[in-house]
């Protein structure tokens, strides 16, 4: 069996490990376009900040790993230009040559991603303009602060990626303004737990900016809609990514409601043989059942690990998302698991939710107030969705909520759990228990 994936990072690696493991026998090709594969992401915010001394922390794998250790091969700067469902073949462009050929397969996966979205802006062109996607524009953000210099920045968008660099911007000096065109930051946070990080990134020196969109971008300034200027000696766009289905659209492949592509539990697409994983595909929410679009290296991973096993003939099937995500700003966590209180209510839910204020664990061990919001159903008692602020044990409380709400927890349940407990780490009463307890 020949199986081709298209796109090397998270989700095309990791169905090729997978397939590999189910099946010794098969041919698996990987092609990607860019000339990085198989990297960390998520850490290249901390690469411009220097906490990350060297890029190649982040890109430690090549395809001479994958070659040896899975007998995979990769061939990056190969762009698959077109899908041809019926013949079972792919048209490849080779960027380096230009050359073009055919190659055919008995499985496709498109693990194609996202890109990130380029807003209509004047001046976007700018060479101090840029997005973070990749490590080619996380090495063109780094090369462009050694080289100039800048002494202001001004970020586009409150999401978990534009504040990621905002911290890191501000620890090399660089003074930061915050610009979101809603009224608050962090958009995936309900308006009430959003204050609490603006609040901080004003205690951290960091312009913040709400309500107000940016009209043009010039050589050393961002001009707002109310025609202020804010100074930008650099500008990174950060207002949300895009799936990559194009190339699956024009295969005559199905595509969500969210324009990413739709795939049933086993990630097959609605084309024989063709699968998706990844930030392309749109997923499903495990509270509502309905499609979402929530692009995370964590989902990437476990559906590319999927469509892996299904290509083989494996039986793992995905189970949805809860679009759980954590991101630290300085001092902060912020964490979220489940529906915001702003979308069950669109959900028709009859909602009640509480503001557990508690700290993290005893005074006496340091314990500092950790906020939780929780969001649960009137009518059937079911939690339905958390949101935690705090300096310390946030990572470990969404989790907590995260299970719970994926085995469908009430409330009343979270007083019950048997949660670990001694001074270092909590509360004899751990905040999750206080929040069922509130809410109940
Ligand atoms: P991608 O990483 O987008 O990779 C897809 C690849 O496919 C690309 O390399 C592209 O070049 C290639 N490709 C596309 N079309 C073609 C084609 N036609 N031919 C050949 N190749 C093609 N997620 C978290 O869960 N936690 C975090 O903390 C987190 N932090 C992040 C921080 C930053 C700065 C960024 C940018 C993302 C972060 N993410 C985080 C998200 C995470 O990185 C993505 O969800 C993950 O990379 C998705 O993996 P993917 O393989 O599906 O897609």
């Amino acid at each position: 069996m020949r199986i081709v994936i298209i796109g090397a990072v998270a989700a095309g690696t990791s169905a090729a490990a997978k397939a590999r493991r189910n099946s010794e026998d098969s041919e698996i090709v990987i092609y990607e376009k860019d000339n990085f594969i198989s990297y960390s992401g998520c850490g290249m915010p901390y690469y411009i900040g220097g906490e990350v001394e060297s890029a190649g922390e982040l890109t430690p794998r090549d395809p001479a790993f994958f070659k040896s250790k899975y007998n995979v091969d990769i061939h990056t700067l190969h762009e698959v230009v077109s899908i041809h469902p019926d013949e079972k073949k792919v048209s490849v462009r080779n960027l380096s040559t230009d050359e073009m050929f055919t190659d055919y397969y008995d499985r496709l996966v498109l693990a194609t991603g996202a890109r990130a979205v380029i807003p209509p802006i004047k001046g976007t062109d700018f060479e101090h303009v840029f997005t973070l996607r990749n490590i080619n524009d996380m090495n063109q953000i780094k090369n462009f602060i050694d080289s100039h210099r800048p002494q202001s920045a001004a970020i586009v968008g409150t999401g978990f990626i534009g504040l990621e660099v905002c911290e890191n911007l501000q620890k090399l000096g660089i003074n930061v303004t915050m610009i979101e065109k809603l009224p608050q930051v962090t958009p995936g946070l309900d308006s009430d737990m959003a204050v609490y990080v603006e609040e901080h990134l004003k205690s951290k020196s960091v312009s913040v900016v709400t309500g107000s969109s940016v009209e043009e971008i010039t050589e050393k300034a961002v001009i707002l809609s109310d025609n202020t200027e804010v100074a930008a000696d650099v500008v990174l766009l950060s207002t949300g990514v895009r799936p990559n289905s194009e190339l699956a659209k024009s295969a005559g492949i199905e595509l969500g409601v969210t324009g990413a592509i739709k795939v049933n539990s086993k990630m097959e697409t609605s084309q024989k043989d063709i699968y998706a994983c990844g930030d392309c595909i749109e997923q499903f929410h495990v509270v509502t059942g309905k499609p979402v679009y929530r692009p995370l290296g964590s989902t990437a991973n476990k559906t590319g690990r999927i469509a892996g096993d299904s290509i083989t003939g494996g039986r793992l099937e995905f189970r949805g998302v809860l679009g759980t995500g954590i991101f630290k700003i300085f001092d902060l966590t912020v964490a979220q698991t489940g529906l915001s209180e702003r979308e069950a209510t669109e959900q028709g839910y009859e909602v009640v939710v509480c503001h557990n204020i508690k700290p993290d664990k005893p005074e006496y061990m340091g314990g500092k107030e950790m906020v939780i919001k929780g969001i649960a159903d009137k009518n059937s008692g079911r939690l339905l969705g958390v949101q935690i602020i705090g300096y310390a044990g946030v990572d470990k409380r969404i989790d907590v909520f995260a299970t719970a709400i994926t085995y469908k927890a009430q409330v009343e349940d979270l007083f019950h759990l048997d949660l670990a407990y001694a001074p270092p780490f909590s509360t004899t009463k751990d905040p999750v228990m206080y929040t069922g307890m509130i809410l109940d």
